[in-house]
């Protein structure tokens, strides 16, 4: 039998940062595989529109999950954001062994972002598991900058990627993400 390629299941959110640690992956010679939530969030459209256009750039299999709830944000922060979708990919997979990624990086002032949860998702994956499954966040200590840096490099379509977190069309210009984006572009 042909040894299976190495595969991580990868949380997208059709932004830079994702789309960068599926570039990352696939530059390592990993079988990537999407997925993609609906959590209520305004930006939905806009970035299944850009998953659409990184899935067909890149191969990869994406699947949508609708969570038919509509997490709460408090100025930005979704409540239990990344914890919510990581047990729900793990949640849905039949395998006996996983890796799940998640494109969180440093300078973000949220704990869902931090090497502290990272720890606690993957103690509870542990509990659940039995070491069998694992969470990896490659970029936890890579600043955004950072990341862009890896995007040239990895010659990521950073144009095809969504980041305003309120809208799905024109970027509202004020949320993290839309400034982290003009950051970038300025520094460019
Ligand atoms: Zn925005």
């Amino acid at each position: 039998m042909e040894p299976s390629l190495p595969e991580v299941n990868l949380l997208l959110s059709g932004g830079i940062d994702s789309t960068a640690l599926a570039a990352f992956y696939l530059s390592r010679g990993v079988l990537v595989k999407g997925f993609h939530f609906n959590y209520g969030h305004p930006s939905f459209a806009g970035e299944k529109r850009a998953v659409e256009k990184i899935s067909s750039h890149y191969k990869i299999v994406v699947t949508t999950i609708d969570l038919g709830l509509q997490i709460f944000s408090n100025k930005g922060e979704y409540r239990c954001r990344n914890a919510t979708l990581l047990f729900s990919a793990a949640s849905i997979s039949s395998s006996k062994s996983a890796r799940f990624a998640i494109g969180i990086h440093s300078c973000t002032p949220y704990y869902d972002c931090s090497q502290s949860f990272v720890n606690d998702i993957q103690r509870l994956f542990d509990g659940y598991f039995n070491g069998s499954i694992q969470v990896e966040a490659p970029f936890l200590e890579l600043t955004k900058g950072e990341i862009l840096s890896l995007c040239d490099k990895l010659k990521v379509p950073v144009k095809i990627t969504h980041s305003c977190e309120r809208s799905s069309d024109i970027p509202c210009g004020e949320c993290l993400s839309c400034i982290d984006r003009r950051t970038l572009n300025e520094d460019k």
